[in-house]
């Protein structure tokens, strides 16, 4: 048994105290903020998340999904919404697999109860952590509400602090790999009301998206941008020229636009992820990503489920070349997903509103159908498999290179369900 010291007591955090607890290791969990349970810590970043199948994969591995399963929606289909109010609906598998929608909040705070019911976890809320030494595994506390300042020991120390991570900022000490590059794009959340009878405005088993191909979240300078919406009167011929189908379902836009934050998004690429036996990073904090695949929380519920099945395999007193070997398979592949969540940027933002990325897909669907054990578009495998992002990162990339050469094929918007289209394909997989 090993005294466990998690730094932040967010998603990442609250399911890696989960695992760790059933091990029987003691477990504490210092948390920056006051409890979610107590205290609504989630104003205006309220954006549901999805959970999709290798977070599901590691929620059962930690023997949690059912608490999960309890408060989440199950979605289908991508939905856009044209300039006029059209609507499209692209379903995300052609077997009509749902990834699951839940509120970050809500899924938070389940976490922490389930994290909770183990005896040998410990929650500390209101502690920020001001650092960490390394060597020893001695971590830095201060207490938001006391002002005290604490030193706590501990065998093992995690970062599950997120993207601005005390716990890394310990590492950038020693030779170690960093960078931090923001996108062009922030984002604001609005949130849809419900209907007065309490049901919602648009299909909830959909995810409803505006491509506008030079905004899909609003760049910082340009034609479009944050910085061009002065007040409530800006506001409105933006919204009349670009979502208009929106402005009925908002009664509450204004207030809501000027009183939520702007945040900004940047992808974190880092490493090594451990220092010897004693100090690891996981989830943002090792590998922050824009959130365009919604998979950022998903990637570091995998990180825990591979830690986990690591500690099965060298066992729970060998830290030393488990965090090595944590490291070595998760690091590959937290760079991957950064990769595949700037593609899929440029897919919701322009492609989904282009027939011929539509018709790519019309064909894919169709390759699969026919041949499921050769053809698993790239989505499929990121969203509902297991295979590891860097696998499905360079598959993907091939899976481009055959489609280019088929979408090319003379008179392929009438013949793609053809023999010969299919035959093209698998003849350019061998
Ligand atoms: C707009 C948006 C949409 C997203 N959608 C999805 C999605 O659909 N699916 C998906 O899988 N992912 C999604 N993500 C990504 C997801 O939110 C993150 O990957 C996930 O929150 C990472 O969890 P984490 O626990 O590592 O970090 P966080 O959720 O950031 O948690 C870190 C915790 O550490 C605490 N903390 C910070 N500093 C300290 C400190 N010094 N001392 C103590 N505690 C500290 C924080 O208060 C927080 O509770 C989205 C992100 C954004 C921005």
């Amino acid at each position: 048994m090993k005294n466990i010291t998690i730094v932040g007591g967010g998603l990442v955090g609250s399911l890696l105290a989960v695992f760790l607890a059933k091990r029987g290791h003691q477990v504490n969990v210092f948390e920056r903020r006051p409890d979610p349970r107590k205290t609504n810590v989630y104003a205006g970043r309220s954006i549901n998340l999805v959970v999709s199948h290798r977070g599901w994969t590691a929620l059962k591995a930690a023997g949690v999904h059912e608490a999960v399963e309890r408060i989440v929606v199950p979605v289908h289909a991508r939905m856009t919404h044209d300039r006029d109010g059209k609507l499209t609906r692209l379903p995300y598998s052609i077997d009509e697999r749902p990834i699951h929608s839940v509120s970050r909040g809500e899924l938070n705070k389940v976490m922490l109860s389930e994290a909770e019911r183990f005896p040998n976890v410990k929650l500390h809320f209101d502690h920020r952590c001001t650092g960490v030494h390394l060597d020893t595994g001695t971590s830095m506390f201060h207490n938001e509400v006391t002002g005290e300042a604490s030193a706590v020991p501990a065998d093992v120390v995690f970062g599950s602090d997120g993207a601005p991570s005390a716990v890394r900022q310990e590492f950038m000490k020693l030779r170690f790999n960093f960078s931090q590059s923001f996108i062009e794009h922030d984002y604001k959340e609005i949130a849809f009301p419900s209907k007065p009878d309490g049901t919602p405005q648009m299909d909830p088993h959909c995810l409803h998206i505006w491509p506008r191909r030079f905004f899909l979240f609003m760049p910082h300078e340009g034609e479009y941008c944050f910085g061009q919406i002065k007040d409530e009167h800006d506001l409105l011929r933006f919204f009349e020229e670009h979502f208009r189908d929106a402005i009925p379902m908002l009664p509450d836009l204004a207030e809501q636009y000027f009183r939520n934050p702007q945040s900004n998004l940047a992808i974190i690429r880092c490493g090594p992820w451990n220092h010897k036996d004693k100090v690891a990073l996981i989830g943002d904090a090792a590998h922050a990503i824009v959130p365009f695949y919604g998979e950022g929380m998903n990637a570091g519920y995998e990180d825990c489920k591979v830690l986990n099945e690591l500690l099965n395999q060298h066992g729970d007193d060998n830290w030393g070349v488990v965090l090595d070997a944590y490291n070595r398979a998760r690091k590959p592949n937290g760079d991957a997903i950064a990769d595949l969540s700037l593609r899929n940027f440029v897919e919701m933002r322009d492609l989904v509103a282009d027939p011929r990325f539509i018709l790519r897909k019309k064909i894919e669907g169709r390759l699969q159908a026919r041949h499921p054990g050769k053809w698993l578009p790239l989505y499929s495998q990121v969203k509902f498999s297991d295979i590891e992002y860097k696998d499905a990162w360079k598959e993907g990339l091939r899976q481009d290179r055959i489609m280019e050469q088929v979408l090319a094929m003379p008179g392929i918007e009438e013949k793609w369900e053809s023999e010969e289209v299919e035959r093209m394909a698998l003849g350019l997989l061998e």
